[in-house]
């Protein structure tokens, strides 16, 4: 829901073009229910999630550690006020060069899922802590993060002790659960996987300290989710079943359960038509899409909360569209989204729940059109 914060912005400055407005207030609530929920772990923000300046020194300022895909990110955190102990390097593919980099800021926990990452680190970071990712099923996530990071339980265990051999602290296991995950138990299967590779090391005397719970934490579009105090009962919950009263370290790295519902996208309807003079489904095209910052409507797979001015009216539904040339800029077609028959041309609707990735994932001028603006009031 955007905020009055929010609307009392739109309404005063009345940007011109598409825009985000995220509010800082909700974004500092959001930090305070993860730290009430698992007050026990630490919080690394994922920058990438939406890493503008005013997010990260709030976060900075409250207390959050970063985690954080590339140099530039680590830069931008350090920028906010956070210290190089505050963030890992959380990426799992990272070139050698970039890990030099890091290591010289200061950076001394990293990511890896093979030993050939393992290799690299211990080539240019000596006496770093590294981190081994074990894939999960994504299943229950909206937005699962498929096969591309980790490795199983049973090579993490190999990576692990490869580190260690080469000179490295072998920190702990990290998982994502995939994001967007509305299933309470995905938590606990995977932190079966990461016992699994603590209790293996251990019997070879290499004792792990560190569970990197990963994000996951959703943000509300058009369904309820559960809030932020059930997810961490059910993740102290499975802790405690797996490792007993040794609970590890933990960390958590919410990116769109900290600042997705911060943001409300304001857009204009730039046309609205039909195929044929029965077509009985309108194509309502707003100057926003695909390549404009709506990247995750990719396979319909996030549906975002659409408000508009004439929501008290009848409606039907409608075929979403952005504005480019490009024929896959269109945002919900297989299952049309429901829209006010009044709708009109150069209408405003607001696009809610869009503080999460959406503003670094805008192209820069594709046909022209510029990269999404945010003001973050
Ligand atoms: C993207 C990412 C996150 C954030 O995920 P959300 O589902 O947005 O919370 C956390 N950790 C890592 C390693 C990531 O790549």
């Amino acid at each position: 829901m955007a905020t009055q914060r929010v609307l009392d912005f739109l309404a005063t400055r009345r940007p011109a073009g598409p825009c985000l407005v995220v509010d800082l207030d909700v974004v500092g609530d959001n930090f305070r229910a993860f730290e009430k929920a698992l007050p026990d772990s630490k919080i690394y923000y994922a920058v990438k999630a939406n890493p503008a300046p005013e997010i990260l020194r709030l976060l900075a300022s409250m207390g959050s550690s970063f985690d954080c895909a590339s140099v530039a990110e680590i830069e931008m955190a350090m920028d906010a006020g956070a210290s190089a102990d505050r963030i890992s390097f959380g990426n799992t593919i990272k070139k050698e060069r970039d890990v030099a980099r890091a290591f010289e800021l200061g950076i001394r926990l990293f990511a890896v899922d093979c030993v050939e990452e393992v290799e690299k680190i211990a080539r240019v970071a000596q006496g770093a802590r590294v981190f081994c990712r074990v894939l999960t099923d994504g299943e229950g996530a909206e937005w699962p993060l498929s096969r591309k990071f980790g490795c199983v339980p049973a090579m993490a265990v190999d990576v692990l002790r490869h580190a260690r051999k080469l000179g490295l602290d072998a920190h702990g296991v990290s998982f994502h659960v995939g994001s967007q995950q509305c299933d309470l138990t995905a938590w606990d299967r995977a932190l079966g996987d990461a016992k699994q590779v603590f209790a293996t090391l251990a019997e070879e005397g290499i004792v792990l300290k560190m569970v990197n719970m990963g994000g996951g934490f959703p943000t509300r579009y058009l369904r309820d989710v559960p809030v932020a105090q059930a997810y961490g009962q059910a993740i102290f919950g499975a802790l405690r079943k797996h490792f007993g009263n040794q609970i590890p370290e933990t960390i958590i790295e919410p990116g769109r359960g900290m600042v997705g519902n911060a943001g409300v996208i304001k857009s204009e309807v730039v046309l609205i038509s039909k195929k044929s003079d029965n077509d009985n489904v309108r194509w309502v095209f707003l100057d926003i899409g695909k390549f404009g910052g709506l990247a995750e409507t990719m396979d319909e797979a996030i549906r975002y909360p659409i408000v508009t001015q004439r929501d008290q009216d009848e409606k039907a539904p409608c075929v979403l569209a952005g504005p480019t040339c490009d024929s896959a800029d269109v945002m919900y077609e297989k299952t049309p989204y429901p829209l006010p028959l009044s709708l009109t041309i150069g209408d405003e609707v607001l696009i809610e729940g869009t503080g999460a990735y959406t503003t670094t994932y805008a192209s820069v001028a594709f046909n022209g059109f510029e990269p999404l603006r945010s003001y973050v009031i």
